[in-house]
């Protein structure tokens, strides 16, 4: 794989639940360090994406790359660099925060000072160094996902996908963490793919891909999005966009 290859492509990938066409030919890719916001309505598609890409299931059809590897060859090459933070809470809520990271870096082969190591750094991180001992249920729901995005970064990995990570957060604590986030692409160079459907917290995207009904309405900037809807107002631009299903490409 060369440096300049994406870190991840998606080629043609379509998925049907019995009748219903969760997926339908989605094409795109990621490149290393970028933050790609994957915004769509309840219903669009995200979680069948992230699903896939987890390799929890395979497309019907289409090719998922990943770290120039495919699951059905070499998963663990791809598990290993792989960070996940899932829609539903996943973090064992009796057990401390060192424990549940610990036990995550221990299913990534870390051990002793090591293990201890990357714990302290991960919850360094988002300021939680000093509670490593608490139980996650005494944690406030902002801390929890901090957790488990800590938990998702123990193996240190170059491509990070998070779906609805904010989802039960106040509006502080979700821009707060937005911005960590597009920290850890620009200073640590990891790629993050970004589910969400709030318009907001795709705003400073480098790319900001638009699902609707299993199909990508747009895959663009931000600024692009706006262009497309004739408007300079990102959340204006996604109302139309997801009402009109538009063109995959800005007009000219
Ligand atoms: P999103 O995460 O964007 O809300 P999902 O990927 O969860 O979207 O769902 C996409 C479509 O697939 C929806 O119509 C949803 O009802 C359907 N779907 C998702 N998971 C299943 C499943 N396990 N069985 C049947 N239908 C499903
Ligand atoms: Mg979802």
């Amino acid at each position: 794989m060369n440096q300049s290859d994406p870190i991840m492509t998606l080629s043609s990938v379509s998925k049907s639940y019995g009748k219903i066409d969760a997926l339908k030919d989605i094409n795109f890719e990621i490149k290393a360090g970028e933050f790609v916001g994957l915004l769509g309505p309840n219903g669009a598609g995200k979680s069948t994406m992230f699903q896939i890409i987890s390799g929890l299931f395979a497309p019907n059809e289409g090719t998922v790359t990943i770290f120039g590897r495919h699951y059905s060859d070499d998963s663990s090459a791809i598990l290993s660099r792989l960070g996940v933070v899932f829609q539903d809470r996943s973090a064992d809520l009796d057990l401390t925060i060192k424990a549940n990271l610990a036990f995550h870096g221990r299913l990534f082969g870390l051990s002793g000072q090591r293990l201890q190591e990357r714990i302290l750094e991960q919850t360094q991180r988002f300021d939680m160094g000093e509670m490593i001992n608490r139980r996650v249920r005494q944690l406030s729901g902002g801390q929890q996902r901090k957790v488990e995005i800590a938990r998702a970064l123990m193996n240190h990995p170059s491509l990070l996908i998070m779906d609805e990570a904010t989802a039960g957060l106040d509006s502080l604590s979700r821009a707060a963490l937005v911005q960590d986030i597009h920290n850890l692409a620009k200073v640590d160079g990891v790629s993050i793919l970004w589910a969400t459907h709030l318009v907001d917290e795709v705003a400073q995207a480098d790319r900001v891909i638009l699902l609707q009904s299993g199909g990508i309405v747009a895959d663009t900037t931000p600024e692009g999005m706006c262009a497309m809807a004739n408007t300079d107002d990102l959340t204006a631009a996604y109302a139309t966009l997801v009402k009109s299903g538009a063109p995959k490409q800005p007009q000219a």
